[in-house]
């Protein structure tokens, strides 16, 4: 039983029996998408017709921003896309009152092997780009965790992931943005050509105008990843090899770290190879019936801290890249809390994860509460140097475990991201995604606190989660000077579009 306050019978059952809602209707829903998202997707590609309709759908965004022009330009402008279909578990209101555009561009448009690019619509997410790639020897050169994230919120939002330390951002590995602007213009935009708009762009949250298309960048890719697992039991010196493995002059392409409690955790780190070795075995994560990938990690550290021995195993590549998908990190065991159990995965592991559209379509309002009551989903992005004291903060404050680092390059480009010197610097994100335990623990004020913390040390917050900062405290963590040049100069932008801020407080994304 769980003390979720509900107010009717039906509310009641989708609480307490919730898992039955998600097992009899979530997974089998989820699942059929999945195969009719992958077979649709399949045969646009093969038959290349998704070059040819782009044209025809970029002019289908264009009348429907001339239309608004023309009804007087009265209300905003946001995408017609439904806050329970994206990742984020926020619902943006402001859907309700501003004009929503259709922007349904959802295809893989070209490979570009010669320049090692691929030119992809905004929907086009993560599993179908790895998917599609995969068979070329391809893959992206930063490939954001889960399945359902897409480019479009990873360009207007952010993207991280364990190559981010040689890569950079989601933005930092785009090379071209094509947008419809509130004009009802098409332009294109990278480093040399309208190159304002080009950085502006990341972080922007669709306030510059509607992403069409983007070009990014692709690596070669092998059929491994050959992973080693360092266990630790003492926070100042996970920290110490976490930032000297990322900072290394030839580094490991992946570098990852889970923290289990403050003191304890794992620091992974790896690299694509095209046979598994002997000094290791081959772990097929991605099977229906493997086990969730934290608690293998958690297992590791245990058996490393008995033995003081790294351990090595080899991945296929694409199950390494997608690892947290099938637990959606770890959040999926507060949904399904028997989903790891073996009788389980081994019948219905197929099955997961399911849907998070469907989570947040089907989640009642009770539960909405208690998630803002008594649930932290934050990614704190915070300069290197900083990590353990972030994390004796984020002890203090939240006490949410697993945590997860990923370090990160961020470069001295101009837009909302400024470093405090060189060319770059050393970033790590600190995701911490669940219940909270610390004492005292406030959603507000607990947060605030965070942020507070993390805007003093020249770092940054995710914006897919809640913001409570105020519009100073906002502006005062993002660097607008370009951002609202940009918006100046552009033709009905600031008729069309609120702020960053007005898009993504708490207020209009409760
Ligand atoms: C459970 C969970 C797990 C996550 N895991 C990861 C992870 O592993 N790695 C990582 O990097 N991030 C992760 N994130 C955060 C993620 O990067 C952001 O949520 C990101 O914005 C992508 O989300 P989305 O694809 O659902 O985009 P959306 O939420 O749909 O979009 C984000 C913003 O971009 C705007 N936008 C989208 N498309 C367009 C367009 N075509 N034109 C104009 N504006 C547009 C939207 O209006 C919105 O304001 C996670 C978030 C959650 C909730």
């Amino acid at each position: 039983m769980t003390n979720i306050e509900t107010e009717n019978l039906t509310e009641y059952i989708l609480v307490e029996y919730r898992w039955v809602v998600v097992m009899a209707f979530l997974l089998p829903l989820s699942f059929l998408w999945k195969v009719w998202s992958c077979v649709r997707n399949y045969v646009v590609f093969t038959l290349s017709s998704a070059p040819k309709m782009h044209h025809k759908k970029v002019k289908d965004v264009q009348n429907q921003v001339k239309e608004w022009i023309k009804a007087g330009r009265t209300t905003k402008l946001c995408t017609a896309r439904p806050t329970w279909q994206t990742m984020s578990f926020r619902h943006g209101v402001y859907k309700k009152t501003f004009t929503n555009i259709k922007v349904n561009l959802v295809d893989v448009l070209e490979i570009d092997t010669k320049n090692m690019t691929v030119r992809c619509e905004p929907l086009v997410t993560m599993g179908q780009l790895s998917r599609t790639l995969e068979p070329l020897g391809l893959a992206l050169a930063v490939v954001p965790e889960l399945d359902q994230l897409t480019v479009g919120g990873l360009v207007m939002g952010t993207g991280i992931e364990t190559s981010s330390h040689v890569h950079g951002l989601f933005q930092h590995i785009c090379t071209q943005y094509e947008l419809v602007l509130a004009d009802g213009s098409v332009v294109t935009c990278s480093k040399d050509e309208n190159p304002d708009l080009f950085y502006a762009v990341p972080w922007s949250y669709g306030t510059l105008g509607f992403l069409t298309s983007a070009v990014i960048k692709v690596v070669p890719a092998k059929k491994f990843v050959r992973l080693e697992y360092h266990p630790y039991s003492n926070l100042r010196d996970l920290a110490a090899r976490f930032s000297e493995e990322s900072l290394k002059k030839a580094p490991h392409q992946f570098v990852e770290a889970l923290l289990y409690t403050k003191d304890t955790g794992v620091v992974m780190v790896g690299d694509m190879v095209d046979e598994v070795g002997s000094d290791g075995r081959l772990n097929q994560i991605g099977k229906w019936y493997a086990r969730w990938f934290f608690t293998q990690v958690r297992d590791h550290m245990e058996a490393g801290r008995a033995t003081g021995r790294a351990l090595v195993e080899y991945i296929p590549l694409r199950d390494y890249y997608h690892r947290h998908t099938r637990s959606l990190f770890w959040e999926l065991q507060d949904i399904i809390s028997f989903g790891n159990n073996f009788i389980f995965r081994l019948l219905f592991g197929w099955l997961m994860p399911p849907e998070v559209s469907l989570l947040k379509l089907t989640q009642p309002e009770a539960v909405t509460k208690l998630y803002e009551r008594a649930h932290v989903i934050q990614d704190m992005l915070v300069p290197m140097d900083r990590l353990e004291a972030a994390v004796e903060l984020f002890h203090e404050e939240f006490q949410v475990y697993p945590i997860w680092l990923c370090p990160f390059k961020l470069f001295n480009q101009p837009g909302q991201l400024k470093v405090t010197a060189g060319d770059w610097q050393m970033f790590v994100d600190i995701g911490v995604y669940g219940v909270p335990k610390a004492k005292g623990f406030k959603t507000e004020s607990s947060t605030r606190r965070v942020e507070d913390f993390v805007s003093k040390n020249d770092g940054f917050q995710m914006l897919y989660a809640d913001t409570y900062t105020t519009k100073e405290e906002f502006r005062r963590m993002f660097d607008h000077t370009l951002y609202d040049k940009v918006r100046e100069s552009l033709t009905y932008c600031k008729e069309a579009f609120p702020e960053i801020y007005g898009k993504v407080n708490r207020d209009v994304r409760k």
